[in-house]
């Protein structure tokens, strides 16, 4: 029996994403088949059209999603049907040296950027679906590891972003960031990711938490997620962080946009001693310069942070029981509840500066 469904295909690289029909393949042996209920619209996927990564193409757009399992392959244990997941687009295969070593957010198996092939067809050819998921879909086929089984009361569009901007705004904070009580964080860049990370840096009991973004427009949110200052970006950041915390700089900086010319800017807003994490996902040849006099008399420490440096197998259950337990409450982050349809839409205001996330609700 052949599955159709809709979801939302870009057909090449500049082209506009479209709704188009795909063919499901037939699931094999430790897959699942997924019912889309919620896919939130994230930075990355944006990415994988505004020219700053460079996907294969036909492509099936969208990764930050939760739904229900409607069919298991054989030998699958770690879901049954009618079981709501969080997808989970950097699933860790628990073989390889990084998963051995306690690091399963950087697992030897994971694509890391861009899209794979996973079975689906468009017009008869096959089609590459975003982070291993394409979750801007009416369906998901995706191996067992990839989904995550969370309460049934939490709601599907608070699940959806579990599964990547709350996760790594929140990961980033407590596991690469390490933010200590009294400590004052710099947060750049206020999507769904940066917000989170704001939210999660006030919940560690941080001093100052600074937000700044592009425009006046995101101060309610920043503030409604638990920002002391918001600041609006400019040339003289650097400064105007360094005039709220007595001339010193911040403890943290946590670069939520990917680009290079924030990124110094973290660096140079940062204390000697202090740390720049990068959240970001920045473009292959926007080239971060520093001195290397500077590098070493800053005393800084620079470090990416991949998927929050979670395991998500184990952090998406507790961030989801922090949200029914009422600890995290993430109601500002959803500031659109759209259609598939109306996902390019919110493209655009993305690329604007506005809202936060816009959820698709299926
Ligand atoms: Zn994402
Ligand atoms: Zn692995």
């Amino acid at each position: 029996m052949s599955h159709y469904m809709t979801g939302l295909v870009v057909r090449g690289a500049g082209t506009p994403a479209q709704l188009a029909e795909l063919r499901l393949p037939e699931i094999g042996p430790g897959q699942v088949r997924i019912k889309v209920r919620a896919a939130g619209v994230c930075h990355s996927d944006l990415s994988m059209i505004n020219g700053t990564l460079r996907p294969p193409h036909p492509l099936v757009l969208g990764h930050e999603a939760a739904g229900e399992v409607v069919e298991v392959g054989a030998h699958v244990t770690r879901a049954q049907v009618g079981d709501h997941v969080v997808l989970n687009w950097q699933p860790a295969c628990r073989n390889c040296w990084y998963c051995d070593h306690g690091e399963p957010w950087l697992c030897a198996t994971s694509h890391g950027v861009a899209a794979l092939e996973n079975g689906l067809t468009l017009d008869g050819a096959p089609v590459h679906v975003t982070l291993g998921l394409g979750a801007f879909a009416e369906q998901v086929v995706a191996p067992e590891n990839a989904v995550i089984p969370v309460p049934r009361e939490l709601p599907f569009e608070v699940a959806a972003l579990l599964g990547c901007a709350v996760l790594t705004g929140s990961g980033a904070i407590r596991n690469t960031a390490g933010v200590k009580p009294g400590e004052t964080v710099l947060v750049i860049g206020l999507g769904g990711v940066g917000l989170s990370a704001v939210a999660a840096a006030r919940a560690a009991g941080a001093g100052k938490v600074i937000a700044v973004d592009v425009t006046e427009a995101k101060k309610g949110l920043a503030e409604a997620a638990g920002a002391t200052d918001f600041v609006v970006s400019s040339d003289s950041l650097s400064k105007d962080i360094r005039d709220l915390t007595g001339k010193l700089g911040a403890d943290h900086a946590i670069e939520c946009v990917g680009r290079a010319s924030t990124i110094r800017a973290a660096w140079r807003a940062t204390r000697r001693g202090g740390q720049v994490t990068v959240v970001g996902m920045g473009a292959a040849d926007d080239m971060v310069q520093l001195a290397a006099l500077d590098i070493f008399s800053s005393a800084r420490t620079l470090k990416a942070s991949v998927y929050g440096q979670a395991d998500t197998d184990i952090e998406v259950p507790a961030l989801a029981r922090d949200v029914l337990d009422g600890k995290l409450n993430l109601d500002h982050l959803i500031t659109d509840r759209i259609t598939l349809a109306e996902v390019p839409a919110a493209f655009d205001r993305m690329s604007r500066g506005e809202g936060a996330r816009s959820v698709a609700l299926l």
